[in-house]
């Protein structure tokens, strides 16, 4: 006779790949609920991770209610109060408010020390690690999931309700699930290098724009005791030609820029430039199936325009701990109860994403470089004199702020205003100065020419780039009509 066994042993309810914020925040809220979870991670911890280390006040308020922020080791994280936004010949500084519900100002703390203490609460409400693990590949069953992993050369499998994919921005998790690696449409390059011995202030963050090295943005983080972080964000795939040299840019940037090599000083680079790619948003990719979900990065949880991704990691890992645990109480893991974790996603980030990926699919676009420098000068300039309109900026910059929401009536005829007043003083200088009429006239006929060159000699990826655009634009469409019929049903 044949038996049925319909009681499986699992090892764990939840396997999650992955112990970075993501996948230790998720472990944490999980297995405070009481459910069994296995975190398999390649590295062992301490580890170290590529990233500017900013640590947004939305962060810090999922570290808080985890507890980590009650430590004096959280006490003694380097706290920002300023940002600064430099463009050539031009600067502003803006004072950073602080969101009256949330807890704490950013903080600038080195991702060896953040992930070891999001790593251990995880570890003290009992879930269990398997680290110098790597995940090689899933198979899901009628009844649950088989992983499988290696450690050095020993190869073997763990089972489990649920697989959850924590593993970052090149996740394998992630690339199984989708069929295929993410688009370099969607993808940015990070660099950071450490500076020991800077020169102050340490309450401030600058963050540097030139049409050079543009669409890639650099920023200086100062973490305390002389140490800085510094690096530089940039699109993978630019118009019309790839970013070939990335390192070099940063390198040339540190030398030559004289607002950074100020707070360099004698500053010295301790260890090496590392990379990491980074990915963003597709609005178009699956987060979760059957017995599966993804969290983090490996969702493509950043925020293209600011480079925020710790935030999304810890928010992505409450929301999807909310869904799991309902799926353990209810012994449900299919495609249709998981998809509610995808529905919190969209409603909590997908219309802010969206309008970031719309701006930066601008940005790719190098031949455009020079409006943006124009842009950017004309927000700084608005910013000196105008402390809310400072404050949205450096919001979108420090991730509290949604973009979109810039996109209100008022900040857009500030800027349009802004915009008209360079427009005027640059008319009067030219009054003062007939001469440099003549030297504006050439500038911009040799910009249109060059402009109109680099479409014809890339008309093809030209064409694309506008297809694409075209296609994000329709997603802000999408989002904002959205947007608009919701706040009025609200509102009735
Ligand atoms: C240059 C740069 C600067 C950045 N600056 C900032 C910033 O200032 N502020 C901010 O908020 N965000 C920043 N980000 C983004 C931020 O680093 C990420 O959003 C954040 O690390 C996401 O956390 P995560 O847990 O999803 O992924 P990760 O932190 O990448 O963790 C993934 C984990 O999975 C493990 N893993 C990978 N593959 C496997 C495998 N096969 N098997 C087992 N384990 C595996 C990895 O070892 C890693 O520990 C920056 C990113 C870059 C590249």
């Amino acid at each position: 006779m044949i038996s049925i066994k319909n009681k499986y042993d699992f090892d764990c309810d939840v396997l999650i790949v992955g112990g970075g914020p993501a996948g230790s925040g998720l472990a944490y809220h999980l297995s405070k609920a009481g459910t069994k979870v296995i975190v398999v991670e390649a590295a062992t911890f301490p580890r170290d991770k590529v990233c500017g280390d900013g640590i947004s006040p939305i962060a810090l308020a999922e570290l808080h209610a985890m507890g980590i922020t009650d430590t004096d080791r959280f006490k003694r994280a380097n706290e920002i109060s300023q940002v600064g936004l430099f463009i050539k010949n031009d600067k502003v500084v803006v004072n950073l408010s602080k969101p009256d519900h949330l807890p704490h100002h950013a903080r600038i703390i080195p991702r060896l020390e953040l992930d070891s203490w999001i790593y251990e609460a995880a570890k003290e409400v009992g879930t269990r690690f398997l680290e110098d693990t790597r995940f090689c590949r899933y198979q899901i069953t009628d009844l649950g999931v088989i992983t499988f992993l290696k450690t050095g050369s020993r190869h073997f499998a763990v089972s489990s309700k649920i697989i959850i994919g924590a593993d970052g921005s090149s996740s394998g998790v992630a690339r199984q699930l989708h069929g295929v690696k993410s688009s370099d449409q969607f993808q940015l390059l990070g660099l950071r290098a450490y500076y020991e011995e800077v020169s102050g202030p340490n309450n401030r963050v600058d963050i540097f724009f030139s049409k050079e090295s543009f669409p890639g943005i650099y920023w200086m983080f100062p973490k305390g005791e002389k140490g800085a972080n510094i690096g530089m964000a940039m699109v993978s795939a630019t118009l019309p030609q790839k970013p070939a040299h990335v390192k070099q840019l940063l390198q040339r940037h540190i030398e030559n820029n004289e607002d950074i090599a100020e707070r360099i000083g004698a500053g010295k680079l301790q260890g090496k430039i590392l990379g990491w790619p980074i990915t963003f948003f597709n609005a178009g990719s699956i987060l979760t199936d059957n017995r599966i979900l993804l969290v983090g990065d490996a969702a493509g949880l950043i925020n293209p325009l600011s480079g925020d991704g710790i935030q999304y990691a810890l928010l992505s890992a409450r929301w999807a701990s909310e869904v799991v645990i309902q799926s353990v109480a209810l012994n449900d893991f299919s495609a249709g109860q998981l998809k509610a974790y995808r529905t919190k996603v969209d409603k909590e980030l997908a219309y802010d994403f969206a309008f970031s990926n719309f701006l930066v699919q601008f940005a790719r676009n190098k031949s455009l470089s020079a409006v943006w420098m124009e842009i950017i000068s004309t927000l700084i300039a608005r910013a000196k004199v105008d402390k809310p309109y400072a404050d949205t900026i450096a919001g979108i910059f420090e991730g509290t702020y949604p973009s979109y929401k810039a996109l209100n009536a008022e900040f857009i005829a500030k800027s349009l205003l802004q915009g008209g007043i360079r427009g005027f003083e640059s008319m009067l200088s030219m009054a003062q100065n007939p001469g440099s009429v003549l030297a504006t006239g050439n500038h911009i006929v040799q910009s249109a020419g060059q402009f109109l060159n680099e479409i014809n000699s890339t008309s093809n990826e030209q064409a694309k780039w506008l297809g694409a655009l075209l296609n994000r634009g329709l997603s802000v469409a999408g989002h904002t009509i959205n947007h608009l019929i919701n706040t009025r049903t609200a509102n009735k």
